[in-house]
């Protein structure tokens, strides 16, 4: 627990994050969890993907734009993402943060920005995943998510809500009756205990108790999880309540637990893998890290072997 808050803290520090981008030792071993610096690195892994029966999103790296020139940077990335999916045939949608849209600038800002790609992937029968972050956005996130739900589709842009956080069953039960489509996962960044359930086993149960709630409303969701008694959990459910397999998706991550992603496919689930890719990695890298301490341990014995 301690090692993760630790990890977090320096997730968000700048000068860590300037060294660990120029050591190029440190940079390669970034591979593990991101699938390069450009969308062509980007499409190879999803074509391999693609090819063990499943599905994936893209996510071009960035968080926390504080200048608008670089948000709007952020959204000729994303059109061309969702040009590239057309033209090469791979089977992908998109996950978009919005402060790499500009949330921390000006919601205004966020919301056009994040429109114009909501709207490119409406114009090309795409999907667009709005990924969830820290607290202090998830308000401000949801706003912005339900002006675009109010303009475009349920099949064409969704959200994600994180099972750590306390307010997540009423927010379900809020989403829901739009209805939208939701990405369940158990939450990636330091909170505090006011926003956040500090013990695992509340963060589990309310995860199990969403995932119900979710695969019950008849609405395609993603439960997004490498936790093998959460995917038991749903499995057991779905067989029960008698869902079909195709009526929602597991989801997990580029780098984690491919063996189960690769025998999930295989078993018939629908499983989809997000895919990052992009120079921005450091946090991200680093909230996969701290997810698991065995692997920075795995990082240090590879950086010391030179
Ligand atoms: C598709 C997808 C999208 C996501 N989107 C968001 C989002 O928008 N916002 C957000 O806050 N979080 C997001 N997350 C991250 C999520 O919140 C968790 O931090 C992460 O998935 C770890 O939780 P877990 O459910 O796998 O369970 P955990 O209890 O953390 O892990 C269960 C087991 O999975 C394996 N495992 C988990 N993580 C790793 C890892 N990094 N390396 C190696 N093994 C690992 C280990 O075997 C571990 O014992 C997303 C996760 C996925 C899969």
């Amino acid at each position: 627990m301690v090692a993760r808050s630790a990890l977090l803290y320096l997730s968000k520090r700048e000068g860590l994050k300037d060294f660990a981008t120029k050591f190029s030792p440190f940079k390669k071993l970034t591979t593990r969890f991101v699938a390069g610096e450009d969308i062509d690195e980007a499409v190879g892994a999803i074509r391999a993907i693609n090819a063990t029966g499943a599905t994936a999103s893209f996510d071009h790296l960035n968080e926390g734009v504080s200048r608008a020139d670089e948000t709007e940077e952020e959204v000729r990335e994303y059109r061309q993402i969702l040009a590239r999916i057309d033209e090469t045939g791979i089977n992908s949608n998109v996950s978009i943060k919005l402060t790499q849209f500009g949330l921390e600038i000006d919601p205004e800002l966020c919301y056009r920005n994040a429109r114009a790609v909501v709207e490119e992937a409406a114009r090309r029968g795409n999907f667009v995943r709005v990924d969830m972050e820290q607290s202090s956005v998830t308000q401000a996130t949801i706003d912005i998510f339900k002006r675009l739900r109010a303009e475009f589709d349920l099949n064409t842009v969704g959200i994600v809500l994180q099972s750590y956080l306390r307010r997540t069953a009423a927010d379900v039960e809020d989403l829901l009756k739009i209805p939208a489509r939701i990405r369940l996962c158990k939450g990636a960044y330091n909170e505090p205990p006011e926003a956040a359930f500090p013990d695992k086993r509340d963060v589990d149960a309310n995860y199990v108790a969403q995932m119900k709630v979710l695969l019950s409303s008849g609405v395609y969701h993603g439960i997004a999880t490498h936790d093998e008694r959460m995917i038991a959990a749903t499995i057991e459910h779905a067989a029960r309540a008698g869902i079909a397999r195709e009526a929602f998706e597991f989801q997990m991550l580029y780098g984690v637990r491919r063996d189960l992603q690769v025998q999930l496919a295989r078993d018939g689930y629908r499983m989809r893998v997000y895919v990052p890719y992009g120079k921005h990695w450091y946090p991200y890298f680093m909230r996969r890290l701290a997810e698991r301490p065995a692997n920075v341990w795995f990082i240090m014995k590879n950086i010391f072997k030179g």
